[in-house]
């Protein structure tokens, strides 16, 4: 049985006239005698609609009605779906993430998958053509709703491909394919036509919404060619797969911006041994996501420690680590919320040097001020205040020469 995985996110489906799109789409590979799983997101907005409707209920709503509530936005895609093409004469049927099944932890609002069992898919194979797979949502295992975290009908999409062993995974989506950096923001920006895991990874960790980073490791750790394009054209998007020897020539392929940051600073923190393993480890046990770390040569016995995390987790990372301020040990706790990072991403900086200073200088030369910086084999990362965001981005864009392609030094 040959499978085919087409995921359309929230823009794709947003209409009856946007669905027909994806119709055409989705009989394509039917009517070449294909069996397709059709992964389905939420009506655009419909999940910020969602998420508004339980602030508006509640100062503090429970989690796991909080997933209850905004999953119903990937049934309702999936159920008008499956009536569009049904009126086709296909056999096709939608299914939710718990009649997949798919299998998750019990943290709500991000849960992660722990299994799909790909029997009780193929078994329904056996009967339909074609399944309306509900992106974004699982079970666990006492059987309540989960969802996966913002954009996670990628990481839905991928992990039925990789289950379901599928010959094709598509991620079709508003723009074209994956760009050197986001097309709606800087239109210099230029699609790049191979990507590898590594580097996707980085550019979706770093801020690319275009797929999700669970999505990518996913895709990375089963092996999965994922090809990312347009819903609205036909022309082939971007290929994420194994990185090649082409791929390492490229120095820079990419510049992403996280705008939904925030800075914490401890002030005054005393330097003991086992210190951060006292501000993080709590952090982690709430799976706060903690990323640029940096601690500032001690005076005193005292030191400051200054983190990141993203915005949606200032407030549990605040209540957290003021209910342990006698413990750690500081004296006062800031935040700022009008940060950004902007991350410059290539495989080839393993081998080049000098693309810190290009980018620290392209920065200073516009008057942008580096707040922190952090870096990895293959990405350099600067927080910088979030109003130069848009700057930064095209200045580094440009520095790198990222819009003809003459990224290679
Ligand atoms: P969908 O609803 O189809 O899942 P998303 O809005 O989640 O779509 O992701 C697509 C968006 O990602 C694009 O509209 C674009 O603004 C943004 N984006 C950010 N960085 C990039 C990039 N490097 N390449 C392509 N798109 C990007
Ligand atoms: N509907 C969800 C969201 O808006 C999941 C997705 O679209 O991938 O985040
Ligand atoms: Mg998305």
């Amino acid at each position: 049985m040959n499978i085919v995985v087409q995921k359309f996110g929230g823009t794709s489906v947003r209409n009856l006239e946007c669905q027909r799109q994806v119709m055409q789409k989705v009989l394509r590979p039917y009517r070449e005698g294909n069996k397709v799983i059709v992964v389905l997101s939420a009506m655009s907005g419909e999940t910020n609609r969602l998420l508004g409707l339980a602030e508006e209920w509640s100062d503090n709503p429970d989690p796991a009605e909080v997933d209850s509530l905004v999953s119903t936005g990937e049934q309702i895609s999936c159920a008008l779906f499956a009536m569009l093409l049904k009126q086709q004469g296909v056999k096709c049927r939608s299914v939710l993430g718990f009649q997949a099944p798919v299998k998750t932890d019990c943290c709500y609002g991000k849960a992660r998958i722990t299994a799909i069992d790909e029997s009780r898919l193929k078994g329904m194979l056996q009967e339909y053509d074609i399944l309306v797979v509900a992106g974004f949502q699982g079970c666990d295992d006492s059987g309540r709703i989960t969802t996966l975290g913002r954009g996670g009908s990628d990481t839905s999409a991928v992990a039925l491909a990789a289950a379901l062993k599928a010959d094709v995974c598509e991620i079709y989506t508003d723009v074209p394919g994956v760009f050197t950096t986001d097309p709606n923001l800087c239109t210099d920006a230029r699609k790049i036509d191979r990507i590898s895991y590594d580097e996707m990874l980085e550019m979706a960790s770093m801020g690319a919404k275009v797929l999700q980073i669970r999505s990518v490791e996913f895709a990375k750790k089963y092996n999965v060619t994922v090809h990312v394009r347009s819903t609205f054209s036909d022309e082939p998007g971007t290929i994420v797969t194994q990185e090649d020897e082409n791929m390492e020539a490229v120095m820079v392929s990419g510049i992403a911006y996280d705008k939904d940051q925030a800075r914490i600073t401890l002030i005054h923190v005393k330097d003991n041994p086992g210190v951060s393993a006292q501000i993080f480890s709590p952090l982690a046990e709430k799976k706060i996501l903690v990323d640029m770390i940096v601690q500032n040569p001690s005076k005193d016995g005292l030191t400051d420690m200054t983190f990141t995390v993203p915005r949606a987790d200032v407030k549990p990372t605040i209540k957290t680590l003021e209910k342990l301020q006698y413990e750690i040990g500081y004296e006062e706790l800031s935040s700022n919320l009008n940060v950004a990072k902007v991350s410059i991403i290539g495989v080839g900086m393993r081998n080049h040097s000098g693309v810190a200073s290009k980018a620290f200088r392209a920065l200073a030369d516009e008057n942008v001020n580096i707040l922190m910086i952090s870096t990895s084999e293959i990405k350099i990362t600067c927080l910088i205040d979030d109003k130069y965001t848009e700057l930064a981005v095209r200045t580094l864009h440009k520095a790198f020469n990222l819009e003809e392609g003459k990224h290679i030094e």
